[in-house]
């Protein structure tokens, strides 16, 4: 099976070539007619067997809120909240600290660290925060964090602290192999009133892109991705991916690009916006993965229940990050599977399950030639594939 509509694979697809399609074939593609579908879904299947054959990874973590207040207002987030608002929390080393023990108890590798992007900015509540716990800024503090949470545990911490400085990706990288922004989008129109990022500033696409060179410049594996259904159009998703091709093909560092749906949860401003369907997700994930055959691809198993595993028939080569301990904060209403469960699904695949350290194998030389204790860690941490050693 080789023939998609209106191209063959071997056409666009060539061992060995990081190309992929062209603009103008994957906006063919993400729109194509229903009967055509199996043949894209078959394409992306076969690219993904080329670039991994036969496993699939996922990262067993905890998920460490740092802080839920953040300066923005997205349209879909759940996470946010002001301060004294019911559930508003920063947490404290303590805190934090006990999570990710108990994460490595349970054999996790993991500690993703969320929050909201420099609260401080907005609340006077936020700097008396910071003040008490002995820091001038979130990111101050998250620094402390991954550093306590590296030299006292055995988890590997992979940061997601919105945009970020030079400066601030260097400091980062000395206490975590990697870390993570969502693109989301290329479409800065969605900053308009009413929009999905109208009052999140942080979410301007350029801003977005001058952080994820930053880590570039600075060879720091880097976790990336789109959002869809949150406004953009199927083109605006492929301009997206082509815009994360183009950083790739420029620096090397991202590895792991995320496809994650919306899903309308109560009490979000965009409440009552339509999800993308399944047939667009499938679409997106599989014209992501033709669009960048050598790259990692992830989707979250949680916001496809219970139907995740077709999210394998169109190319994904990577679960994300599963959590034994902590709930999805970002969406707290979408339970993780059971790893368990997750193994035997992607077995009925045909694939194998393997647990990967937050940083991808093919990423750790760039950690290991960094100096003192990431590295070190890193090391510990890895088996002689690159995968964590302590595999479930
Ligand atoms: S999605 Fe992130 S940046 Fe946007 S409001 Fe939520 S926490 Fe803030």
């Amino acid at each position: 099976m080789s023939k998609i509509y209106p191209f063959g694979i071997d056409e666009v697809l060539r061992p060995g070539e990081q190309q992929g399609l062209t603009r103008a074939q994957a906006c063919a593609l993400i729109r194509c007619p229903e009967p055509e579908l199996p043949g894209l879904l078959a394409a992306a299947r076969q690219a993904k067997e080329r670039f991994k054959p036969g496993v699939i990874t996922y990262s067993r973590k905890v998920f460490i809120p740092l802080t839920n207040l953040c300066r923005d207002y997205c349209g879909y987030c759940i996470f946010r909240r002001d301060p004294g608002q019911p559930g508003a929390h920063t947490m404290t080393p303590e805190e934090v600290l006990a999570v990710a023990r108990q994460g490595e108890k349970l054999g996790c590798t993991e500690a993703l660290f969320s929050l909201g992007d420099k609260p401080e900015l907005l609340f006077p509540e936020m700097r008396e925060t910071l003040r008490r716990l002995g820091y001038q800024s979130t990111l101050q503090y998250l620094e402390a964090m991954c550093a306590m949470v590296l030299r006292e545990t055995s988890l590997l911490p992979h940061p997601n602290p919105g945009l970020l400085s030079g400066e601030w990706v260097r400091r980062l990288a000395a206490v975590s192999p990697s870390m993570g922004l969502m693109l989301e989008t290329t479409n800065a129109s969605l900053l308009a009133p009413g929009a999905a990022h109208d009052h999140a500033p942080d979410k301007l696409p350029a801003k977005r892109l001058r952080t994820l060179e930053e880590a570039g410049k600075q060879q720091v594996p880097f976790t990336t991705g789109l959002l869809i259904g949150i406004g953009e159009s199927p083109e605006d998703r492929v301009d997206t991916l082509l815009a994360i091709r183009e950083l790739q093909q420029q620096y090397g560092h991202i590895q792991e690009v995320i496809v994650q749906n919306f899903r309308v949860k109560p009490g979000i401003p965009m409440h009552d916006r339509p999800e993308p369907t399944r047939g667009e997700m499938l679409r997106t994930v599989a014209v992501a993965r033709l669009l960048l055959p050598e790259m990692n691809i992830q989707a979250p198993p949680n916001l496809s229940a219970p139907y995740y595993d077709d999210l394998l028939d169109a190319g994904i080569n990577d679960w994300g990050g599963i959590s034994p301990l902590t709930p999805d904060f970002i969406n707290p209403e979408k339970p993780w599977p059971h790893v368990e469960q997750l193994q035997l699904r992607t077995q009925a695949k045909g694939q194998s399950l393997r647990q990967r350290l937050p940083v991808y194998p093919e990423f750790l030389a760039a950690v290991w030639s960094r100096p003192g204790l990431v590295a070190e860690k890193v090391r510990a941490s890895a088996d002689e594939d690159g995968c964590a050693r302590r595999a479930a």
